[in-house]
């Protein structure tokens, strides 16, 4: 099966060669900040599993460990993954159809809006400091003003 997804302005356009899986809402601070939203819905799939079919996206190093892929035209957030590992992101809203994926968890609940329930029922864990892929990360983020 092939899965598709894109960016608003079609620019970028991605295949994924398998389901994804892994479906979940990051409400980690970099990813609320990436996504310039209150959390990130990403689904994973393996790094070979995922080929840019139209354009490339452009990437921005959020730490030293990962990065994220956006249309440089139209700014839509398409992919996170880590350096080390198999595994990769692309965002829920940027498939064509995100209703064929199932929300599995939350991740990074330690920054769970407080205002934002959650009435999924759906597992949630805090950030993992332990992570291997994440080991030694040193954040690029702005602090802001
Ligand atoms: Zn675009
Ligand atoms: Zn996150």
């Amino acid at each position: 099966m092939t899965v598709t997804g894109g960016c608003q302005c079609g620019r970028v356009r991605y295949a994924l060669s398998a389901e994804p899986k892994g479906t979940h809402f990051c409400h980690c601070r970099m990813c609320q900040r990436a996504a310039g939203n209150v959390f990130a819905g990403l689904t994973g799939v393996k790094k070979d599993e995922l080929t840019w079919t139209k354009g490339e996206p452009a990437f921005y190093r959020s730490s030293n460990v990962a990065q994220r892929g956006f249309c440089r035209d139209c700014g839509t957030p398409l992919y996170f993954g880590y350096d080390k590992g198999n595994w990769n992101c692309v965002t829920i809203g940027s498939l064509d159809h995100p209703e064929e994926v199932a929300l599995e968890t939350h991740y990074g609940v330690e920054s769970k809006l407080p205002w934002l329930e959650l009435c999924d029922g759906m597992p949630e864990h805090e950030s993992d400091d332990t992570d291997p892929r994440a080991i030694g990360m040193v954040s690029n983020q702005s602090e802001g003003a």
